[in-house]
């Protein structure tokens, strides 16, 4: 069993790797795992910035809502980290950051394609997530549906970032990073395809390692 003091330094850590690779600066983006009863997540509270994260800030939340007593308030997007732990038993950790490049694909109305052999082995799709009907950022009821598919791991949500989950927090952490860095090299391609006069149809067909092996 794990103290509960090692699993809030093991969110920290993921906090301040987000922060130093600069996916999330500032207080906005929040992560959070799921405890080891299971009944209940650690997150990061409102209002604290992933670099300030600390035992004593982090806040504790039954899934059923309920907040451990805490000098902070929960963070903004707790409704969505509850319901993707309630609807996914193989969810353990949610990481959302506010990453510029994949921000960037969202704010466009751009689904980040999938285009290096890694996302297409490890996620298969990014679905994006539009904001709510009157335009306020995206709640569980966006959210939640996109993550029923057992398949889908990492998400970009319009106009505000991204989310990535997994069975542990080094998972969903590795998530945020290959969504960040595939809209980076998407950028990069499609600037270059665009400056050389170069379609999509011009592009090779690229597929799984799977795909790559099969008898013709
Ligand atoms: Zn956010």
């Amino acid at each position: 069993m794990t103290s509960l003091n090692d699993q809030k330094d093991a969110l920290i850590a993921t906090a301040k790797r987000c922060f130093d690779l600069r996916l999330q600066t500032n207080a906005g983006g929040n992560l959070s795992m799921r405890l080891e009863d299971r009944d209940a997540i650690l997150i990061k509270p409102s209002g604290v910035g992933f670099n300030e994260c600390q035992r004593d800030n982090l806040q504790i939340v039954h899934l059923d809502g309920t907040l451990e007593a805490s000098a902070y308030k929960p963070s903004k997007d707790l409704g969505f980290h509850l319901d993707l732990y309630r609807i996914r038993e193989d969810i353990n950790a949610v990481v959302h950051c506010h990453s510029p490049w994949a921000t960037g694909y969202a704010s466009a109305g751009l689904e980040i394609p999938c285009l290096t052999v890694q996302t297409i082995e490890k996620i298969g799709r990014m679905p994006l997530i539009p904001l709510c009907p009157k335009g306020g950022p995206q709640t569980d009821r966006e959210i939640s549906p996109v993550f029923r598919d057992p398949k889908i791991v990492a998400a970009v949500l319009a106009n505000h970032g991204t989310i990535g989950v997994g069975s542990s927090l080094i998972k969903a952490q590795y998530l945020v990073e290959i969504i960040e860095e595939t809209a980076h090299i998407a950028f990069v391609r499609d600037t270059l395809m665009a400056a050389h006069g170069k379609t999509l149809a011009d592009l090779p067909q690229y597929g799984t390692a799977a795909d790559a092996n099969k008898e013709i």
